[in-house]
C-alpha cells in the first residue's frame, strides 16, 4: 500500500490496524472515529451517495464511524486546514488562473525554490499567453 494510513482529523499516524478493523476504533490523538466514510477508498463526494461502492449504503455521516461492510481504509486521508502562507499564495494563483499556473509549473524544467521568484514567473508566463 502506498502512503501511510493517518486519522483524517489530524493527520497523527495510524500505523497497524487490527483485521477485521473495530468499527469505534478511534485515533489515539484526536479520538475522532476511523471506521468512517472519509477514511474510506469509496467515498467520493462526486456521487449521491458519497459511495462508489455499489453494494454500500449510502453515506449518511461521513465522519462518524459507519456500520460499512465496505469499508477500505486508503492512506493520506488526513486533509490539511491549516495551509502555510505559500500554499494560500498558489491557491489565489490557481483561483485567478484556473489550471493554467499549475500547467506551467508542471512544464517548467529548472525548479525555482524562492516563493517570490515563483510567483514572479508565474505572473510572467500569464503575460506571454496573452
Ligand atoms: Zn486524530
Amino acid at each position: 500500500m502506498a502512503g501511510k494510513l493517518v486519522c483524517w482529523h489530524c493527520g497523527e499516524a495510524i500505523g497497524d490496524t487490527p483485521k477485521p478493523f473495530p468499527r469505534l476504533f478511534k485515533c489515539r490523538n484526536c479520538e475522532a472515529d476511523l471506521h468512517v466514510c472519509l477514511m474510506c477508498r469509496h467515498y467520493n463526494p462526486r456521487y449521491s451517495t458519497k459511495c462508489d461502492h455499489e453494494l454500500a449504503e449510502a453515506a449518511r455521516e461521513i465522519d462518524l464511524a459507519n456500520f460499512c461492510h465496505y469499508i477500505k481504509l486508503k492512506p493520506n486521508a488526513f486533509v490539511e486546514k491549516d495551509y502555510d502562507q505559500g500554499k494560500q499564495a498558489e491557491a489565489k494563483l490557481k483561483a485567478l488562473f484556473g489550471d493554467t499556473a499549475e500547467e506551467s509549473s508542471d512544464t517548467k524544467e529548472e525548479v525555482i525554490d524562492d516563493p517570490m521568484e515563483k510567483l514572479k514567473s508565474l505572473f510572467a508566463n500569464q503575460d506571454l499567453e496573452k
